[in-house]
């Protein structure tokens, strides 16, 4: 099966973030809103999933999930709510989470956001539309670009372009893909007139796939810490998440009291 992957050039970027927008309607995310961990309305957040960064220029350079070859955060998850797909996307699933956020903390580019909003959060992130992918449809992100800044295909077409746009360019662009190779590579690339390092969370990543530097330093620690570390982690959770539902249920079961005692608490509670 074809490893897709995304490529995004930021010398044709123009800032308009219909990317953006295109993304938030598909996923069906809310306004954007200051989340405690969020530094600008402009950042990733569990509303955004993609952004568009500006830097001196200006220059626009976009943000998102880079879908690694070999995904630290998969790797890093102890029960397996990131994975990569054959088809290239590394995705989400809610069912299986237990909300340790290991995966925010192992991500190299540190894209993961917590669903704050809810009362019991989730991970949040690109999924590179899997669900667009898988019904035969582009990414929504790459649809609605209108200057073809993000162009999205199998990852060897792509990089064969963007090795052309340096060659035919060589005074205009950094002579670097970014993605090729770091961490092992990523499934989205992106090329640029001005250095993108500052989007990782040190300046040159080595090219080794973290989970690999991740399970050497594990294999270091004796079983039985990482066994009754990870069964803490899922006892926390299980614990957590109970309390919130019970929280939750005793909250709506007074208001529900309160409303059989006075039928107009309600209305008041909610004026
Ligand atoms: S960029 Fe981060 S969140 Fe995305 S696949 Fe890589 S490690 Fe996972
Ligand atoms: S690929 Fe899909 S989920 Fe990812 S940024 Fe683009 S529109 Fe959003
Ligand atoms: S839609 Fe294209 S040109 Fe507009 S901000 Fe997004 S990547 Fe840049």
């Amino acid at each position: 099966m074809s490893a897709y992957a995304m490529l995004t050039d930021t010398t044709l970027c123009i800032g308009c973030e219909a990317c953006v927008d295109a993304c938030k309607k598909v996923n069906g995310l809310g306004p954007d809103r200051l989340w405690p961990e969020q530094k600008a309305i402009d950042d990733l957040s569990a509303t955004r999933y993609t952004t568009i960064l500006r830097r001196p220029g200006p220059r626009y350079v976009r943000q998102q999930c880079r879908h690694c070859v070999d995904p630290a955060c998969a790797s890093a998850c102890l029960v397996g709510a990131m994975h990569k797909t054959p088809e290239g996307p590394v995705v989400y699933d809610s069912g299986r989470c237990m909300g340790c956020r290991y995966c925010m903390v192992a991500c190299p580019y540190g894209i993961p956001r917590y669903d704050w909003n809810k009362a019991v959060p989730y991970v949040r992130k690109c999924t590179m539309c899997y669900d667009r992918l898988k019904a035969g449809k582009l990414p929504a992100c790459e649809e609605a670009c209108p200057e073809k800044a993000t162009i999205f295909g199998e990852r060897e077409a792509l990089l064969k372009v963007a090795r052309q746009r340096l060659r035919d360019n060589p005074r205009k662009y950094v002579q670097r893909i970014y993605g090729e190779t770091e961490v092992g590579g990523t499934s989205v690339l992106m090329i640029s007139d001005i250095p993108l390092d500052f989007l990782a969370w040190k300046p040159r990543l080595a090219d080794q796939p973290l989970p690999q530097l991740t399970w050497a330093a594990l294999s270091k620690v004796p079983p039985v810490v990482i066994g009754v570390g990870g069964l803490m982690a899922g006892i926390y959770w299980v614990i957590g998440r109970r309390m919130k539902m019970q929280a939750l249920a005793a909250a709506a079961a007074e208001q529900a009291a309160q409303a059989a005692e006075d039928p107009r608490a309600g209305e008041k509670g909610r004026e």
